[in-house]
């Protein structure tokens, strides 16, 4: 099978991944020696190999089988034994017992983890919440998964709580900025959705726009609402920004992804969501376009008044999760 593991390109994406750690491991060593810019430089150009690696693995058209992937991933993780490899002689020194235990242990619950997501997508064909847990915690210090409830401690190196990284099955954001879009891509999606959605909903009888796979799902007419209901929050953010009055709050109560629940999508027809959504998203079309000659309040995610970042409702993060939701309509 064809994949992303031998082919001629993938050598630059696998050269930038292993030099974004080789520097990263070396960057640290040149702080301790006291050598900063050397760890700024190096630190610099980790950021940049990742990147460029990024971007050339997203224009590679066979990313392979996801199946497939696991169980690469599988055997790289079985095939790691951490103590011939310390004793391989190309170590100044093997690390205590104590260390070599928790590599170990964080290797036997990856482990655990690509196994029960293989056994998913071979028995149902996706990973559900019962397979591996809604949220997964990674420790920074050690890399540990934890699953659940964020934890307090790493029960493995003892790392609080503020050291975990989140994986959920949606990001607000990501240190690695996955699906961030430049502004020309932006205005491009969201000019194109509307029609798309028409078109993907054509034909389509109604009982199947609002069946809900279980209940904790939305069904297709209570996705638009959600399109629909982003896309106004969003034009009454950005205009309360522009008049310099700070964001409006977002009620705890209700998440921006929560807006349309109530408000009875999914008795509208088909060509009322539409319609609706035309409306709604012209308005934060236009909003746009204005934005474009003067950006500043957006480029670098920063409310102009108060500094603070502007997640989770940043035309960037909400507009490539619009991607996503049109994808699953798609399906
Ligand atoms: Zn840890």
């Amino acid at each position: 099978m064809k994949s992303f593991e031998n082919e001629k390109p993938i050598n630059d994406i696998k050269i930038g991944a292993a030099a974004y750690v080789r520097n990263l491991a070396v960057a640290e060593d040149a702080v301790i020696r006291g050598q900063f810019n050397l760890a700024k430089v190096l630190r610099a150009a980790a950021h940049s190999q990742r990147v460029m690696a990024m971007k050339i693995s997203r224009l590679y058209p066979e990313k392979g089988d996801h199946l497939h992937l696991l169980q690469i991933i599988l055997s790289e993780i079985q095939g790691q034994n951490e103590i011939e490899f310390f004793r391989a002689g190309q170590f100044t020194e093997v690390p205590e017992s104590e260390e070599l235990n928790q590599l170990v242990k964080v290797r036997e619950r990856l482990e655990d983890i690509i196994q029960r997501a293989i056994a998913g997508l071979e028995n149902n064909g996706d990973i559900t919440d019962k397979d591996v847990d809604e949220s997964i915690w990674g420790c920074h210090g050690c890399g540990y998964l934890i699953e659940g409830d964020s934890p307090d401690t790493c029960p493995l190196c003892g790392a609080l709580s503020v050291e975990f990284e989140w994986f959920g099955p949606f990001y607000s954001s990501s240190s690695e900025h996955l699906g961030q879009l430049s502004p020309d891509k932006i205005i491009q999606t969201l000019e194109s959705i509307p029609e798309k959605i028409e078109s993907v909903l054509s034909g389509i009888d109604d009982e199947i726009l609002v069946r809900k796979s279980s209940d904790d799902q939305w069904c297709v007419k209570e996705v638009i609402g959600h399109i629909i209901e982003t896309d106004k929050a969003f034009v009454q953010r950005v205009k309360s920004i522009l008049q310099s009055q700070g964001i409006t709050a977002i009620p705890r109560s209700i998440p921006p992804w929560k807006l349309h629940e109530g408000k009875m999508y999914e008795t509208k027809s088909a060509s009322e969501l539409v319609d609706h959504l035309e409306g709604a998203r012209e308005e934060s079309l236009g909003l746009i376009r204005e934005l474009r000659s003067d950006q500043t309040p957006f480029q670098r995610n920063i409310h102009p008044a108060t500094a603070a970042p502007l997640t989770p409702c940043n035309p960037n993060v909400s507009f490539s999760n619009h991607r996503s939701n049109f994808v699953q309509l798609q399906h």
